[in-house]
């Protein structure tokens, strides 16, 4: 048998890709050949890993790894069906009720992923007589759950309260309800999100506040439980939304909220009705998560320590971390400005070689010249990591006249 390859059906989709080619920034997948770990192998090279959402070192904490062996032992492998049908398993509404506790909610529903938990949310409380005020820098999952929902989606400028209240007043005639939508902390920047003026302004206009805490999960707020308890907003956002596959090291994602919210979620979120549950060993993971995030408060402090070291050092070696075309970094997401794009990902290439690994992020994920590598820290690098890695970028970035 041959391989199905170079057919004409599909040319259109390789045309692309010698696009990428040209412009330097078609890229391949790098292998991790062991643990998400400080200092790691992918494609057979050791790096200093600065790429990953590892931010806890949970990935590889010894009591996750038994609880998901423990719980593949007395529940096997798969859950066998939607959470509709029949794949509801006790350790899902013990995972649920975890996580309502350690948020302080009524009630939390899990999705297979923070993407389906956002896109299953957002089309499913809206309609086509709806709107949807969302930031200009939110997460794609919130793109697609706003078109998904059919609902008008007016963006405002990033974090621009000013704006976003010029478009509620804009639409306080019109009789559809109303969401206002912002990431907790920004993927691609590492800024926060204002969840606090924003859930006034939803407040005063009579909107649905939501707030996307992928990157605050675990990283913001007592113990890590997020943007709201960070702005001590406790009962001003209707709909939190969390993720389990960074700081909390496995897979998921999870919606937090009133009893109502979760259960019309339950009867109308589409990866909810219509995609498998997690397997058991996932759920029993994310719960001695929580309880790692209760008991060891020290990660998260070694967290903040690495994260004001780091950043420090990259400005007094002369590196451009953002605050001035681009907002500034409040938290462990690390922006290096580099400009173009070819560039930022020839650097990125250099320091893999040179033993560093730090993600490339161009156009079309971040603004055309605003092309930047993008660090991430994790409580698990030491000292004597972080001064490797700074000194191979501060030596990679002259030798590339990045740095004069
Ligand atoms: C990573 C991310 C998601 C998706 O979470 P997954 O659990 O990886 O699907 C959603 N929103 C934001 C802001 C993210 O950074």
């Amino acid at each position: 048998m041959t391989l199905a390859t170079s057919r004409p059906q599909l040319a259109h989709l390789s045309a692309t890709l010698d696009e990428l080619r040209a412009k330097g920034t078609h890229f391949k997948l790098r292998i991790l050949d062991d643990q998400q770990a400080p200092v790691c192998h992918y494609d057979g090279r050791q790096v200093v890993n600065l790429a990953s959402n590892n931010y806890l070192g949970l990935a590889n904490h010894p009591k996750l790894i038994e609880a998901a062996i423990a719980a593949t032992r007395a529940f096997g492998v798969g859950s066998g069906a939607v959470r509709t049908i029949a794949g509801t398993m006790r350790i899902h509404m013990d995972l649920e009720e975890r996580i309502a506790r350690f948020k302080n909610v009524e009630a939390c529903v899990v999705f297979q992923s923070g993407f389906t938990a956002n896109a299953g949310t957002v089309s499913s409380i809206l309609g086509k007589e709806d709107y949807i005020l969302s930031d200009e820098l939110n997460h794609a999952s919130i793109i697609d759950g706003a078109r998904l929902s059919r609902a008008t989606i007016k963006v405002f400028r990033h974090k621009d309260m000013a704006h976003c209240e010029q478009l509620l007043q804009e639409l306080a005639p019109s009789p559809g309800h109303k969401l206002v939508i912002t990431d907790g902390v920004f993927s691609m920047d590492g800024d926060i999100g204002p969840v606090d003026k924003l859930s006034a302004l939803a407040e005063k206009y009579g909107a649905i506040m939501m707030v996307d805490d992928a990157h605050a999960s675990g990283v913001l707020g007592r113990n890590g439980r997020g943007s709201v308890d960070h702005f001590g907003v406790h009962g001003k956002v209707d709909v939190q939304v969390g993720t389990l596959s960074k700081a909390i090291g496995a897979l998921g994602g999870y919606v937090c909220g009133s009893r109502d919210l979760i259960d019309y979620l339950y009867h109308r979120a589409r990866p909810f009705l219509f995609s498998t549950s997690h397997p058991p060993s996932v759920a029993a993971t994310c719960i001695a998560a929580f309880d790692i995030l209760e008991n060891e408060p020290e990660r998260i402090d070694r967290l903040w320590s690495n994260t004001r070291y780091f950043q420090g050092e990259l400005k007094r070696i002369g590196f451009n971390i953002g605050g001035v075309t681009t907002p500034a970094t409040e938290t462990p997401i690390t922006p290096i400005i580099i400009g173009d794009g070819r560039v930022a990902m020839e650097f990125s290439r250099a320091l893999f070689y040179e033993g560093v690994m730090a993600t490339g992020i161009a156009f079309p994920t971040v603004p055309e010249g605003k092309a930047r590598i993008r660090a991430i820290l994790t409580s698990e690098h030491t000292r004597a990591h972080l001064d490797q890695a700074l000194e191979t970028m501060e030596r990679t970035a002259k030798r590339m006249g990045i740095l004069g």
